[in-house]
């Protein structure tokens, strides 16, 4: 019979029953030091006191609304939002994906606009993930993700990542927009050069095609800056956001230029929950805490502690790991053993983080975190690879 919860994922059979920080507690009583902050989401860690405040103060008042009506909260966090980027206008979703599809549409109605119409198509990097939807998948093409949901919308031309030559022999007169995540996440952390993302606006410019930078996982403080594409000190002309932003609740964004949102008027797109004011309230709280003075100078020192820590561990340990990556708290481990047996043995001693593809695993604490955490995060990593390569060398 089927489970009641539709199978899609191969779910580890724990269940969380309360976090408080950077941990988390499931039903066995059983302590978690989690290093997959729900993977990005939970940038302040979990029950962040100001957070709850929030969401309560403003589930007493008023959930929602639709938008038919002004909601004060995306007025405030869009205003915010427009300040503190490139950005001039901001469209609210429940998720990263819609945060996206919004991109893609604005894209096209912005060409359609300008004389363009011809320019529907989108170059993406091979590795990148968007989110799940039909359009989504057929950017990332990967064969778990689209076999059987065919036939996909044609319009994305994947090129190699951080491979410039390649990506401008594919532009064509039908390409409207480049799409990139500043560092690939399902991919594996693979941060893009930052030479590259400078080269890619250069690239849009001179054949009059959109920029779209997918910071969905890489954004809000994550890396360090409040959006990866700082480190490059270039802006795109559509972005979306979603994960970290949200802190736990469902949410996401779309913001963009004037320019390229030309399109985007009355009646073109739409959302019954996007913005909600429950959603609002709780964006507008994460962007208290990550723009609060220090906060993310906090991080990317304890990213660069994190990452110091890591190479050590490489060192130490050739034949479980293979090189550290990333950037802020998006950090990553590839590995030489199959990253699934390390996911599991640091769960079985109490550190929770991510696989991804490229036989990596994804560290990605809560930006909170504290020296004392990653002290035991690296314990756990270092006794746990130590445990990999006993049993290796035992095998061989
Ligand atoms: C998670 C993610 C998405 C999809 O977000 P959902 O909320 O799952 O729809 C899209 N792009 C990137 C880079 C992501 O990390």
């Amino acid at each position: 019979m089927v489970p009641v919860v539709m199978p899609t994922y191969a779910r580890i059979d724990v269940i969380f029953e309360r976090g408080e920080g950077s941990y988390l507690w499931d039903t066995e009583g059983r302590r978690y030091l989690d290093f997959t902050s729900g993977i990005a989401v939970n940038a302040l860690g979990h029950a962040h006191p100001y957070l709850v405040q929030k969401l309560t103060e403003q589930a007493h008042r008023l959930w929602h609304t639709s938008n038919l009506f002004r909601v004060a909260g995306q007025e405030s966090l869009a205003r915010r939002l427009t300040a503190l980027t490139f950005a001039d206008t901001v469209f609210f979703t429940n998720s990263g994906v819609e945060a996206w599809e919004c991109a893609v549409k604005t894209v096209r109605k912005y060409h359609h606009e300008t004389g363009n119409p011809q320019r529907t198509r989108f170059i993406v990097a091979g590795g990148a993930f968007h989110g799940r939807t039909t359009t989504a998948i057929a950017a990332a093409k990967s064969e778990k993700m689209v076999k059987g949901f065919g036939p996909l919308l044609d319009a994305f031309d994947q090129v190699a990542f951080n491979n410039l030559n390649e990506l401008r022999a594919a532009i064509t007169p039908e390409t409207g927009a480049i799409m990139v995540e500043p560092i690939l996440g399902e991919g594996g952390i693979i941060p893009a050069d930052l030479d590259y993302l400078r080269a890619l606006r250069r690239t849009a410019d001179e054949f009059g095609l959109l920029l779209v930078f997918d910071e969905i996982q890489t954004g809000v403080g994550r890396t360090g800056r409040l959006f990866a594409h700082e480190w490059a000190d270039v802006a795109p002309d559509v972005m979306c956001i979603a994960k970290g932003i949200g802190g736990g609740f469902p949410m996401g964004a779309c913001l963009a230029t004037e320019k390229a949102a030309v399109g985007m008027t009355a009646g073109t797109h739409g959302s019954t929950f996007g913005g909600n004011p429950l959603a609002m309230a709780v964006g507008n709280a994460v962007l208290d805490v990550v723009t609060a003075p220090g906060f993310l100078e906090r991080v990317e020192e304890t990213g660069s502690l994190l990452r110091t820590r890591l190479e050590a561990l490489v060192e130490r340990h050739p034949t479980v790991l293979e090189t550290a990556r990333g950037r802020g708290l998006m950090l990553g481990l590839r590995c030489v053993v199959p990253n699934a047996d390390l996911v599991t043995r640091l769960r079985l001693n109490g550190l929770l983080v991510v696989g991804a593809a490229d036989n990596a695993i994804r560290i990605l604490p809560p930006l909170i975190v504290g020296e004392t955490e990653i002290d035991e995060a690296v314990a756990i990593l270092d006794r746990t690879c130590r445990e990999l390569a006993s049993q290796n060398g035992t095998a061989a």
